[in-house]
């Protein structure tokens, strides 16, 4: 289980609960619930819902339970429902129950019966372009369905054979009779039940009625004894509906719901549909496609469950609508790798380095350390042997004022290991340079010459020993910060996205990582170990550059 920061920010959900925990409301307990509709894969809107929800319950010695909404079964799958499951257990949650919407199918029928009853629902025949017609706008009242009167018992009559099948989907929706003139559009006349004849992924065809979201959700609430219900900006015009069912229902529990900001993020998406979009129309290789900002992409891309919860923490909760910065999520996850991850060298465009004073068949296991700052990540063993492979960029022929890597003539230090001199610089026909002819000072390892300053350290890799391995550069997916303004979202694709390196060579270090393992690269970013892996290939995904504005020293 987690442990929440006693430093954590207060947030006016965080005051609303501790006030109702004062006051003893809810009989002092706090129960919540996230309730994702298992049409796609969770994305980091879906993470700040996810640690507002169950970190409240944890903060409170309370429970917060997975509940799926699934009352639209043409979009939702199992695939989707395991995701979401294992994705919110990355995040390091444990939820108290596991629960679905199509669980309540059965109560949820019942309770509208009961609304017809009590005079509070009707089975409408108009169709849904008329009900759309008669429902009124902003600005002017609606006007009552012709069924509106209909008798109780022809209601309840009616309502029984939908379920039994008699009719045609579309043919009869089940309304609230509440007030078609009220100012708030969801309060006329909602719809509660429609007609539909698909396949559920959990109740197969048991239904061929589906209840409507609102309907659902705040009796699925009721039902589950939660006390606060925590949801988007956008349902602060649906609580009176919420508020209404339950009220008329008289459930024996009426859970508060609690708006909060939706999290936008700039130059990316967070929609289902539009992902969904992306996915099916392979403009990304799939949900968990590292460019995505679904919690499968990210953690793909090399996140950290940590550094998303830190992330949800900084964003804070408030009620107003605002962007947030790309960087701040990648401000997150340096941070984490930074601390965490060890370092290895890998060389991501390859020059050859012959160090010709160098004995042809030795190689030294030189000991270099993990990490920098935390002695206690230890030491490896780093070959080192007369041919080397450093970065094309760490050696120029024609050098900008104050560079400090390798010229010709000029000394730099291989990091962990000795200080070499280019001699001699080997071109090919068109005159690119094609390898280096260097000596090394073999008093150098480990302490700085003498009598001279080399000022640049560059990193390398032992060609003999050094593994293959493909390099995947992520950018990000779109190029504008607010694609979604756009009129095609798609539009906004960041055509550069991906960049492929096939010819990177890192450090034998790396022979046993497993995937998702993380690493720093030397001098060049953050990099998670693929799935794509194989033997004789490493795939490596970078999470993210070292520094914001990536410059080489
Ligand atoms: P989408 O449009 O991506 O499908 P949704 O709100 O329809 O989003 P749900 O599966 O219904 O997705 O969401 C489950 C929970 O996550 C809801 O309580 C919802 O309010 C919350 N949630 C979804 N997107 C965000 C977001 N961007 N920021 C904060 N919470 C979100
Ligand atoms: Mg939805």
């Amino acid at each position: 289980m987690l442990t929440i920061d006693n430093q954590a920010p207060a947030h006016f959900i965080r005051q609303i609960i501790a006030n109702d925990l004062k006051d003893n409301k809810h009989n002092g307990k706090v129960a919540t619930r996230f309730p994702p509709e298992p049409n796609g894969y969770l994305h980091i809107g879906h993470a700040k819902s996810i640690c507002l929800n169950f970190g409240m319950a944890i903060e409170n010695n309370g429970t917060c339970n997975l509940r799926f909404d699934d009352t639209n079964p043409e979009k939702e799958s199992v695939e989707f429902m395991e995701s979401i499951e294992r994705d919110v257990h990355w995040l390091g949650f444990e939820w108290a129950g596991l629960y679905h919407a199509s669980d309540y199918f059965e109560q949820l029928y019942n309770y509208a019966e009961t609304l017809i009853l009590a005079g509070n629902a009707y089975v409408d025949s108009l169709s849904a372009e008329q009900i759309r017609a008669y429902r009124g706008t902003l600005t002017e009242p609606g006007k009552e369905s012709p069924d509106r009167n209909r008798p109780i018992e022809e209601n309840l009559d009616l309502f029984r054979r939908m379920r039994a099948g008699e009719f045609a989907d579309g043919h009869y929706v089940l309304r609230a009779k509440i007030d078609m003139a009220s100012p708030n559009i969801n309060m006329r006349d909602p719809a509660l039940y429609r007609i539909r004849r698909v396949h559920h992924h959990r109740t197969g065809d048991s239904w061929c009625i589906y209840p409507m979201y609102d309907y659902t959700h705040c009796i699925s609430d009721a039902l589950e004894d939660i006390t606060h219900s925590l949801c988007t900006l956008e349902f602060e015009d649906h609580r009176p509906l919420y508020d209404w069912v339950l009220d008329e229902l008289k459930t024996p529990s009426h859970p508060q719901q609690i708006e909060f900001a939706r999290l936008q993020l700039e130059y990316t998406i967070v929609s289902k549909r539009k992902l969904n979009q992306l996915v099916t129309e392979k403009h990304v290789s799939g949900w968990d496609d590292p460019r995505m900002p679904t919690i499968a992409g990210l953690r793909r891309a090399g996140f950290t469950p940590k550094a998303i919860r830190d992330f949800c923490e900084r964003i804070g909760i408030t009620k107003q609508n605002s962007w947030i910065e790309m960087g701040v999520l990648e401000h997150c996850i340096r941070e984490d790798l930074n601390e965490n991850s060890p370092r290895v060298m890998a060389v991501l465009q390859p020059l050859r380095v012959v160090i010709e004073n160098y004995p042809g068949q030795q190689t030294e296991q030189l000991e270099i350390s993990n990490h920098p700052q935390r002695p206690e990540l230890g030491k490896r063993q780093v070959p080192f042997s007369k041919v080397v492979l450093i970065e094309q960029d760490d050696f120029s022929d024609n050098p900008p004022p104050k560079y400090k890597r390798l010229v010709e003539g000029g000394e730099v230090r291989l990091r962990g290991s000795y200080v070499i001199k280019c001699n001699e610089v080997i071109k090919d026909a068109n005159g690119l340079v094609t390898e280096l002819r260097c000596s090394y000072d073999p008093d150098t390892l480990g302490k700085n010459p003498e009598s001279r300053k080399v000022k640049g350290v560059i990193h390398w890799v032992s060609e003999q020993h050094a593994l293959s391995a493909e390099v995947r550069l992520y950018n990000r997916l779109f190029a504008l910060p607010q694609p979604d303004n756009e009129e095609n979202f798609l539009d906004a694709l960041n055509p550069n996205s991906l960049e492929i390196l096939t010819d990177c060579k890192v450090e034998a270090s790396l022979a046993n990582a497993l995937p998702e393992s993380r690493f720093q690269f030397e001098r060049n970013g953050y990099f998670c170990l693929d799935k794509d892996s194989v033997d004789g290939k490493l795939v490596f995904n970078r999470t993210v550059t070292l520094r914001e504005n990536w410059e080489k020293d």
